[in-house]
């Protein structure tokens, strides 16, 4: 598998992909070994994983070139994912005993009622390339602690650094059994598909994440997707400073040039505010510097996959024939890599694309509201439901519109954010399951009911 550069189209490495053989092998060895890593004391597993955030942390500008070299996300960005990764594992191997020991439930002179949280044995995880270190943290650090073992499959998009994770994870003190990496794109994925996992956990599209889900129900084992979404926000017209809401909600929709799954992809604006925060969020979007990841000052830089510029232009060809104004972008850049101007398209409504499908790209609609009633109508006018955010002077009405909306997270006056310490849940078509949090922690474990009589 060759792994190119998407900034320069340039073929940096070639990695060896894994065949069904491999993989059986891999699946094998895990399921043999598991029941040693469950021997091992939580305490030493916490320990195991704060050594690999350490690691982490020792190599992150190394960690972050190698990153930035196959997604071609912004330097900077980079290691903010690797400090954000390390935050998660912070929070998650800080509150593991609290969350996984036996818990008592009941007790009385006769009997104690008490639940242990055993692990799922060996789980499958199907990773996704837009933040590899992000999305599997979630999985694999709180699926480790529990006690169970892991074939991970990173993203074909983010193969270097999910080796680089894999070596990482030895280094820490995880067993080679315990921790295994397999390479490759879908027919990769299709091999861990046939073989009977104790667990599904799949980050990616809808598209993939739907079939997985048809595909391995007939194991009756848990399966967690962390699918697409098309999060909305709505700007109410009692904010305060125009300017800098536009600039929070415009770096929410283009951070990592808009390649997030929580990006800001729908914006609806309050009819009284409508004209100045379009024009304050296009003299925003025209301040960025656009160019190549290592520079210093960038914000835009190249998509990360080639195909997905026809998605931009196809959305963006829609809007216009639909009536959108299109304020600044539109196309891709003359040069070498997979770069998109960054894209602003006014007067957007729910029957364009730009404000159904996943734009996964530096591209955003904007739409005018007349009232929260419409705002909220219009919100929740779409098969997907992972966050969605309010930006207002009040936190009642917010809330009362948050309250609403039919999403797994709701943001007022901020929005493009992800807490170690809360669920981070899709709907609908974003998903089903939990990571993060005390939820997430117990995900990757089984709860056994004990009744415990004295004789
Ligand atoms: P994708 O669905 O193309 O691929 C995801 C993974 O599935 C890859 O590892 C791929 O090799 C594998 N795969 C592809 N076909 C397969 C098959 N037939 N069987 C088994 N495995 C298969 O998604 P992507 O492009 O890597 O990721 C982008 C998507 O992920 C976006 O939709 C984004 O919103 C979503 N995402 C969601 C979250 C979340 O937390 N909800 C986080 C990050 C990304």
């Amino acid at each position: 598998m060759q792994v190119v550069n998407p900034a320069t189209e340039a073929v940096i490495a070639t990695v060896e992909e894994d065949s069904k053989e491999t993989i059986q092998q891999k699946f094998s060895t895990a399921r043999k070994e598991q029941s040693q890593w469950t021997k091992v004391s939580l305490r030493e597993r916490i320990k195991i994983l704060q050594r690999f955030s350490s690691l982490l942390q020792e190599r992150a500008e190394q960690l972050s070139k190698t990153l930035t070299a196959e997604t071609g996300k912004p330097l900077w960005q980079s290691r903010n994912e690797i400090a954000g990764a390390r935050n998660r594992i912070k929070w998650l191997t800080e509150n593991a005993e609290k969350y996984l020991s036996d818990e008592i439930m009941q007790q009385s002179d006769s009997i104690t009622e008490m639940i242990s949280y055993e692990p799922l044995g060996v789980i499958c995880n199907i990773s996704a390339w837009n933040y590899p270190y992000l999305v599997g943290v979630n999985v694999f650090v709180p699926a480790l602690l529990a006690g169970n073992a892991v074939i991970y499959k990173p993203s074909e998009y983010a193969s270097l650094t999910g080796l680089e994770i894999d070596k990482l994870m030895i280094e820490a003190g995880v067993p080679r059994e315990i921790f295994l990496t397999v390479l490759g794109g879908p027919a990769a994925g299709e091999q861990l598909l046939q073989l009977p996992f104790n667990g599904f956990f799949f980050t990616g599209s809808y598209k993939t994440g739907n079939y997985i889900y048809q595909q391995v129900s007939k194991y009756k084992v848990p399966i967690g997707l962390e699918l697409g979404g098309k999060d909305p926000l709505y700007v109410a017209d009692d904010v305060s400073d125009i300017a800098a809401v536009a600039a929070s909600v415009a770096d929410g929709a283009f951070y990592n040039n808009g390649q997030s799954c929580c990006a800001v992809e729908r914006i609806y604006v309050h009819k009284n505010i409508y004209e100045p925060f379009i024009e304050a969020f296009v003299a925003e979007v025209k301040s960025w510097k656009v160019g190549m990841p290592e520079e210093d000052g960038v914000y835009i830089t190249a998509l990360t996959r080639k195909q997905q510029i026809e998605v931009l232009e196809k959305h963006v060809n829609d809007a216009i024939k639909k009536g959108a104004r299109l304020l600044c972008g539109g196309k891709r850049l003359p040069r070498p890599g997979y770069f998109f101007e960054p894209t602003v398209l006014a007067d957007a409504t729910n029957d364009m694309l730009v404000m159904r499908e996943e734009s996964f790209g530096p591209i955003i609609g904007i739409g005018i509201v007349q009232d929260d009633e419409e705002a909220v109508i219009r919100m929740n006018d779409t098969d997907y439901g992972l966050t969605a955010a309010v930006y207002s002077s009040s936190e009642a009405r917010a809330k009362n519109i948050l309250a609403q909306i039919d999403a797994g997270t709701g943001y007022w006056n901020c929005c493009d954010r992800v807490s170690p310490a809360l669920p981070w849940s899709g709907r609908k078509n974003s998903g089903i399951g939990s990571t993060l949090s005390h939820i997430g922690l117990r995900t990757f474990t089984r709860p056994k009911a004990y009744h415990l009589k004295k004789a």
